[in-house]
């Protein structure tokens, strides 16, 4: 292995000591409400790691749990009663919601400056035009991660692999208003190795195990793998096979260990922002 490993846990848990001592220097105590409806297993197991996180950075943290068969109505009255509640800074539902509840309406009913995850489009619409904003965590993750790691953005050539609401498309927008000159590679793009392997930071959220070799990356590219995939055997991999592509990277993440750690993290961030926003 060449690649520097770019170790996601140490920067998270380094951004949360610091998110705990910003905490008890505010004076008041922040609150995020996270809303859970129906029993998926994994959805629980987040839930349950946000709130422990939260907690241990001094935010005031509670969990609502609602059935399965909650209807999208009363959802829509939880966030108004949420939005409405000057102890909550930041209000999170957890995806995937079940199937008679529409994401698109819940996340519009939130109130923007409560929207921790980013996906108002309200926010949406400030992160594109290069705005402040309450930004979707796990690209601010992935930012923070290069930023940490040293990675020059600057006129640099990045490719963002995957253009998804909550991944690819604001990682787009970040990387511009950093200067980086940006390629967005999809499921339609045509040669898709050589596309990456221009790329001297090369993102990868596309959802499939392995699919980046090491012939796709650029001797010495910073390369960030978003994905997690669980294979049938159990084992945890990322969208980029991870022993080839760090022969040949200058820098990389690790999946487990690497972006997922920084989501929570910046989810913590963007309450304590939210908070400080909303009494500024
Ligand atoms: P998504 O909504 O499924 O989007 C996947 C994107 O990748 C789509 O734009 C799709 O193209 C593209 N794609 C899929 N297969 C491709 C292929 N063979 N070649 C080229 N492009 C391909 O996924 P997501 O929500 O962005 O998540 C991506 C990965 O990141 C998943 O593994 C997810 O578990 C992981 N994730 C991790 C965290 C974390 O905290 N670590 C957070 C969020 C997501 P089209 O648009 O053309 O369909």
């Amino acid at each position: 292995m060449t690649a520097r490993l770019i170790d996601g846990k140490a920067i998270a848990d380094a951004m949360r000591a610091g998110l705990a001592a910003q905490v008890a220097a505010l004076g008041f105590q922040p609150g995020l409400a996270v809303l859970l409806v129906g029993d998926d297993p994994a959805s629980a197991v987040y839930v349950r790691a946000k709130d422990r996180a939260a907690t241990a950075a001094g935010i005031a943290a509670q969990t609502l749990r609602l059935p399965a068969a909650t209807s999208e109505a009363d959802v829509l009255a939880e966030i108004a009663r949420l939005n409405a509640d000057p102890a909550v800074d930041g209000i999170l539902v957890q995806l995937p919601l079940p199937q008679q509840i529409d994401p698109t309406v819940v996340q519009e009913a939130m109130d923007p400056a409560k929207d921790v995850d980013g996906f108002h489009p309200l926010n949406v619409g400030r992160l594109a035009a290069g705005r402040e904003c309450l930004a979707p965590c796990t690209p601010l993750g992935v930012m923070r991660l290069l930023r940490d790691s040293g990675t020059v953005l600057d006129g640099a050539r990045a490719l963002v692999l995957g253009r998804s609401v909550s991944v690819g498309r604001p990682l787009v927008a970040m990387l511009l208003a950093a200067n980086a000159t940006v390629t967005v590679a999809h499921s339609h793009t045509r040669e898709l190795p050589a596309e990456c392997r221009r790329a001297e930071v090369l993102i990868v959220a596309a959802g499939q195990p392995e699919l980046v070799r090491g012939d796709w990356v650029r001797p010495g590219a910073t390369v960030i793998d978003v994905g997690v995939n669980r294979l049938p055997s159990g084992v945890l991999v990322g969208d980029v096979a991870f022993d080839e592509c760090a022969a040949v990277a200058g820098a990389m993440t690790p999946v487990p260990g690497g972006v997922g750690p920084m989501t929570i993290a910046c989810l913590l961030s963007n309450t304590v922002s939210a908070a400080v926003m909303r009494r500024a």
